[in-house]
């Protein structure tokens, strides 16, 4: 079957209606993708397709709750009939759920931090993988924090949840290194955007990194050029560098 766009590099990026994941929609686009963006709310998604066409680009605008597995299975068929193939996948949509001690944590809470953050992930990845390895270069970027690692009294829920997501990431990461699949992780550091205003109130949004400044190593790492796999990438260390 002939697709409508088998000369086109195919994006999806889920959380693309705000923060980071509409950054990284618009820069995708740029760099030459048609971009599926996912999130549940419409306006937001509907900002972004704007930006997307002000830059010359084109994209599928998905409302989807990343908690409904059945609508990602879905997804993964239509995407299939469509375009036969997915080149990218960000990985990005994540919640904060509350700061506060673990044994306060309520657990709808904790339910929807692995629901979101981890398990959204694996059934995204278990409904586009043949998707991702029909295409000549695929790519896969999570989305990961340092609390991932490092964990801090008051952040367990979220810090939780990233390490659990980046694990999965890095064991699809190994399942793929005999593919043409590359998968990694990316912790972007503190940047301005809702989330990150949740967790700092306090804070100066203009004295952090901007998701713009994030963008351009998303479509980066995305790209057919990046061939690392396994790699967690820290976003101050490579804007150092
Ligand atoms: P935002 O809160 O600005 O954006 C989160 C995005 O996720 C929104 O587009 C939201 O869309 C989407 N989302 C949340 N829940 C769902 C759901 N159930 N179904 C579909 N989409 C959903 O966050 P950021 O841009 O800051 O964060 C992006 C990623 O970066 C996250 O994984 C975060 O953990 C990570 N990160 C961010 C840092 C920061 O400082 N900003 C630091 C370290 C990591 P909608 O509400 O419309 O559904």
């Amino acid at each position: 079957m002939k697709r409508d766009t088998e000369i086109q590099r195919i994006a999806l990026v889920t959380g693309a209606s705000r923060g980071i994941g509409r950054a990284a929609a618009v820069a995708l686009a740029k760099a030459g993708h048609h971009v599926i963006c996912l999130a549940r709310t419409v306006g937001g998604l509907e900002e972004t397709d704007d930006l997307i066409k002000a830059a010359g680009g084109s994209a599928t605008l998905v409302p989807l709750d990343l908690k409904d597995g059945t609508a990602l299975d879905r997804l993964g068929a239509s995407i299939f009939e469509r375009w036969g193939k997915l080149d990218a996948l960000f990985a990005n949509a994540g919640v904060l759920g509350a700061l506060s001690p673990l044994t306060h944590l309520e657990p709808k809470i904790f339910d929807e931090l692995l629901a979101v953050n981890v398990t959204a992930n694996w059934r995204l990845i278990r409904s586009l993988d043949p998707l991702l390895r029909a295409s000549q270069a695929g790519r896969v970027l999570v989305m990961s924090s340092s609390v991932a690692r490092k964990p801090r009294p008051f952040w367990g829920g979220y810090a939780m949840s990233k390490a659990a997501v980046e694990n999965l990431a890095l064991t699809y990461a190994a399942e793929c290194a005999s593919t043409a699949v590359r998968v990694n992780v990316l912790n972007p550091g503190g940047t301005a955007t809702a989330m990150r205003a949740k967790a700092m109130p306090g804070e100066d949004p203009s004295t952090i990194p901007q998701p713009e400044d994030i963008a351009p190593l998303v479509a980066q790492m995305l790209s057919p050029e990046w061939t690392e796999n396994g790699a967690v990438v820290n976003y101050r260390e490579w804007a150092k560098s």
